[in-house]
């Protein structure tokens, strides 16, 4: 190891890409000349669980595994994930959330009353740190270029203004490695997160408010083949079938954001948004 080996950490949870993300990063990173050692952690990844990547880089690199307080970068693919992992970022830093929320159904607000453990959004938890803060809406950047599935590419745009090397490396790895088909699209989404990365950072502290509310609920109908699965596991009873045997939402406002109903979709007809469409930068 040498010092000037730089580290990155990609956290998010089953079914956001992030093994694929840290891919194309130890891609890019190998067309860019450098050494690169990638460790990663997805065992319950297929239920929804915690899954992380561990990327190194520079001229020597002995080990996978960055230490605390060492990356140049963590690219948070959810909210409680960035909070998780916040500490391993390095003092001036950068830090990329994607505010999506996933509340595990263990911390729902559930109508029996069980009290959520999720936590609440709030960008003052990283203004005090000293780092760079890039808090964006990857999934609905990608949704609005025709694939919500194209999010991770979004937030590595975002990533890739904190690495260091030229963006034709991450382009080429992209389009090396996502899907086949797919390759314009995350391009897309890749220079759509650029941008974000590139926006100047405002005056005002952001208003915790402007995160918060209910996840809103996105049916396909034309793929919906009123199955009841969704209904039934949704821990809040958001959907429900209705007396002609369709799906329908009946009460958006309880929707706590945790995707047990996208996640166990068999027809990808259901996906859920966050509350919020705009970017937010801090400390430059
Ligand atoms: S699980 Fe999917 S296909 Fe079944 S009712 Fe829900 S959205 Fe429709
Ligand atoms: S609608 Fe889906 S995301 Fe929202 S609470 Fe129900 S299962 Fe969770």
């Amino acid at each position: 190891m040498t010092d000037e080996t730089k580290g990155l950490v990609l956290a998010g949870v089953g079914g956001q890409g992030v093994i694929l993300a840290g891919m194309i990063v130890a891609d890019a990173m190998v067309r860019a000349g450098h050494d690169i050692k990638q460790s990663e952690v997805h065992g319950m990844a297929q239920r929804g669980g915690s899954v992380f990547s561990h990327i190194r880089w520079g001229p020597g690199v002995d080990s996978p595994l960055v230490p605390r307080a060492s990356a140049e970068v963590l690219a948070a693919f959810e909210w409680a994930e960035a909070i998780r992992w916040v500490d391993y970022v390095r003092e001036g830093g950068a830090v990329v959330v994607d505010l999506r929320t996933i509340v595990p159904p263990g911390a729902c607000d559930d109508r029996r009353n069980w009290t959520t453990a999720y936590p609440g959004i709030d960008p003052e938890l990283f203004l005090d740190r000293q780092l760079k803060t890039r808090l964006i809406d990857a999934s609905s950047t990608a949704s609005e270029l025709g694939n919500i599935r194209a999010a991770n590419s979004v937030i590595l745009g975002t990533v890739a203004a904190f690495c260091g090397i030229d963006d034709s490396h991450w382009e080429a790895a992209i389009e090396s490695l996502v899907p086949r088909g797919t390759e314009e699209i995350n391009l897309a989404a890749f220079r759509a997160g650029r941008e974000v990365a590139d926006a100047q950072a405002p005056a005002a502290t952001p208003s915790p408010e402007g995160f918060a509310g209910p996840h809103q609920i996105d049916i396909n109908h034309s793929w919906c083949k009123d199955c009841d699965i969704c209904s039934r596991v949704c821990p809040e009873y958001c959907l429900a079938i209705d007396n002609n045997g369709k799906l329908g939402i009946v009460d958006s406002d309880a929707c706590t954001g945790c995707r047990l109903c996208e996640l166990l979709c068999p027809d990808f007809a259901i996906s859920i948004r966050p509350p919020m469409a705009e970017a937010v930068t801090t400390n430059g």
